[in-house]
């Protein structure tokens, strides 16, 4: 957040500075006592993650090369292929396709687990049950996907099975009780799980009509399985719905069973201790979406307490180009945002690392992990610091609120609307100073209540697009249901509409900054809209002009009496807190076009209607990503900083020296000294009233700012 506190105020501050100095070139970790979260080994755990996706050529491996590889890159957990499409080890059950690859005297799995043991590293054996090879499939019909065109998918000679059919719901348990019961794994970790209806050319087949998926959706809603996917279907949602629990419910018995075999057995899954995500590009003509690693990390620690975010960089541009790596610059960049978001890093590769046709990265990899291994102290039993958190609405909308917070350098947590009322979160709501509900359009009545309450006890409350229109499952209600917004229930929704304004009067500059807004009347907004009647004491600013004339130029204006009565934002006091309703998507629109407006608009929410307090000040270029963590034991907090100067449109090259940014933030206790762990330096800063100040001379990739405490 840009200094709100007045030049003078700080002038008369630096006057009663605290100088202190440090100029120790290196912390000395030997001192800090991180602490446990609790007795698990991976939970707030400094994990080091590579994933090595084997060809089935690669059973012919030099296990002494490969697991020296791990060790050279400091990983302290792999997964590696055990089972499912193709079992890695000498499999006894016939439907359990041995691969070919695999010679016969050799016992892959079980020295490749025995090496990384002894070399301290984890084992996460990888099993995809999603596919059975073709001569299996030929004698197993009844456990195949069939797609709307009631055909099979046969890819490369491996078909797809279906959730629903005998060997995802049976056959899988003879599978993992024969490899567990055979090795000392450590983990397991399932891949593309659930309801598959794309093949690898991203060739969509539909909602499978198996038998299987036929009778268990009639027997549990009366229904039969509907052929299109349309949110507008009850049965369609019904069916999603339906997809949801069944899922859950397999992953739950996988989880009981391999708790049955080995309780001390962890699974790497949604449902699973260890919640895998990946970040990386993709084969779209999108932009790539810089933040990726940052929202998966948050997303997992900020709204699951006993589950640890396992994000992992994909080193290939996208399932389509699996040999050739994305740029170099990005993958630093992710494996950065894990880290300094306070997860271990994670990496994951199309085969091993000594055979990658690209390598142009694995120099950086070995740094960026040794840099972890050797501060791993640092990050070790963390929290986040953030005051504000943003409720995960679409994904449009909530991306667009996380890339102006992190330009603004706004700490945000990332709470998935799954969590919200449940005893999963780690931090209550109430902890939060401002919650931001990013277009969270389906809500239950108990999730409206639990916001209602929360403005009501004093919090703060921004509330963009569409809130609670529809019920959980997605049907319309069409009513404004929450009573903090200030607005009448009912609205009529103004579709997405070009050439639409928001008309800013001087009345709207008086309580939205003068200053700020002195040189624009008129903002652009290309978003559905609630036109909605604010009610009681609230207060509303900006009104819709909707639908100008925009051609020939002799036609592009507009007249007062286009001007209608609709407020583009809503204020209100309610109980003891405030909240700030923004009745369209303005995130969905800054993440389009960045747009100067729509940034002072939400600037102007939070800062002058909502008035949250600023816990964190610079003046730093919006290039540089900011997070804020601290130990749970007391021992220090530091402050992330992660230069994302290279990007230039589609682009990652190396990033540009960004000089001397000032910090002023208020440490949860008075410190002793500032190292920058990064450049390896000591810092001088000024301490006053509960406040720092120190100028970060230099940042280069990224830096992070430790903070030991008196
Ligand atoms: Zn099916």
């Amino acid at each position: 957040m840009k200094a709100l506190f007045p030049f003078s105020i700080r002038c008369i501050a630096i006057l009663l500075l605290l100088v202190a100095c440090n100029q120790n070139n290196q912390v000395d970790l030997s001192k800090i006592d991180p602490g446990r979260y609790d007795s698990t080994w991976y939970n707030h755990t400094p994990l080091r993650f590579i994933q090595t996706n084997l060809n089935e050529m690669d059973a012919a491996m030099d296990v002494d090369i490969y697991v020296q590889s791990l060790v050279d890159a400091s990983a302290s957990m792999v997964v590696f292929n055990v089972g499912g499409i193709k079992a890695f080890y000498p499999t006894k059950l016939p439907f359990h396709h041995m691969n070919p690859y695999l010679e016969e005297d050799i016992d892959l799995v079980g020295e490749v687990i025995k090496k990384c043991h002894e070399n301290g590293i984890k084992f996460i054996a990888r099993f995809d049950v999603s596919k059975v090879n073709e001569s299996i499939a030929v004698q197993k019909p009844e456990w195949l996907y069939f797609g709307t065109d009631g055909n099979v998918v046969n890819y490369n000679g491996e078909v797809h099975t279906c959730i629903n059919g005998g060997y995802q719901q049976e056959y899988v348990f003879e599978i993992l009780k024969e490899a567990i019961t055979a090795y000392p794994f450590d983990a397991i970790f399932f891949n593309m799980g659930g309801y598959q209806t794309s093949d690898y050319s991203q060739v969509f087949h539909g909602i499978c009509q198996c038998e299987n998926c036929k009778n268990r959706f009639r027997d549990s809603t009366g229904f039969e399985l509907p052929l299109n996917i349309d949110d507008n279907d009850p049965v369609y949602r019904k069916y999603n719905e339906f997809r949801n629990t069944t899922t859950t419910e397999l992953n739950q018995r996988i989880i009981n069973f391999i708790k049955t075999l080995d309780p001390n057995l962890v699974f790497q899954n949604r449902e699973g201790e260890l919640l895998r995500s990946e970040s990386g590009t993709g084969f779209t003509s999108g932009r790539d979406w810089n933040y990726h690693a940052t929202e998966n990390v948050k997303r997992t620690l900020n709204s699951f307490k006993d589950q640890t975010p396992n994000d992992t960089y994909n080193y290939l541009i996208g399932m389509d180009y699996r040999h050739t790596a994305t740029s170099p610059n990005i993958g630093k960049i992710f494996l950065a945002e894990q880290m300094l978001n306070g997860a271990g890093p994670g990496i994951y590769f199309m085969g091993r690392m000594e055979n990658q046709y690209d390598r142009v990265f694995l120099p950086t990899l070995k740094e960026m992990f040794g840099f972890h291994k050797k501060n791993e102290k640092l990050f070790t039993n963390v929290q986040s610091l953030s005051k504000i958190g943003l409720i995960m609405g679409s994904k449009e909308e909530y991306r667009g609120i996380m890339k102006l917070l992190i330009e603004e350098h706004i700490m945000f947590d990332l709470i998935q609307t799954s969590v919200v009322g449940s005893e999963k979160i780690p931090r209550k709501l109430e902890d939060y100073d401002a919650l931001i509900l990013s277009n969270v359009a389906n809500m239950s009545d108990s999730f409206i209540s639990i916001i209602d309450d929360y403005v009501k006890n004093g919090g703060k409350l921004l509330t963009t697009g569409f809130p609670g229109i529809d019920a959980e499952s997605g049907s319309p209600l069409n009513k404004i249901r929450l009573k903090s917004l200030g607005v009448m229930p009912d609205y009529e929704m103004f579709p997405q509409t070009r050439s639409t304004y928001l008309k800013v009067s001087e009345n709207d500059k008086s309580a939205l900054g003068q200053e700020e807004f002195k040189d624009f009347d008129l903002i652009m907004m290309n978003s559905g809209f609630l036109k909605c009647k604010p009610g009681g004491n609230a207060e509303s600013y900006l009104k819709l002009v909707p639908n100008t004339m925009h051609g020939p130029p002799e036609k592009c204006y507009f007249t007062d009496d286009e001007i209608t009565a609709f407020p583009g934002i809503v204020t209100n006091q309610f109980g003891n807190g405030k909240a700030v309703f923004i009745p369209w998507q303005i995130g969905s629109q800054y993440g389009w076009k960045g747009n100067n407006g729509q940034r002072t608009l939400f600037l102007a929410a939070m800062e002058k209607l909502l008035r949250v307090e600023s816990t964190f000040e610079t003046d730093a270029s919006p290039l540089i990503e900011m997070t804020r963590l601290g130990n749970r034991n007391g021992a220090f907090e530091w402050i992330g900083m992660i230069n994302h100067s290279g990007q230039i449109g589609d682009a990652f090259r190396e990033p540009i020296p960004i000089y001397n940014s000032t910090l002023r933030f208020n440490p949860l206790r008075p410190i002793k000294s500032i190292n920058l762990v990064r450049s390896e330096k000591g810092l001088e800063f000024k301490q006053t009233e509960g406040w720092v100040e120190c100028v970060i001379p230099q940042i280069n990739d990224f830096e992070m700012v430790l903070c030991l405490y008196k």
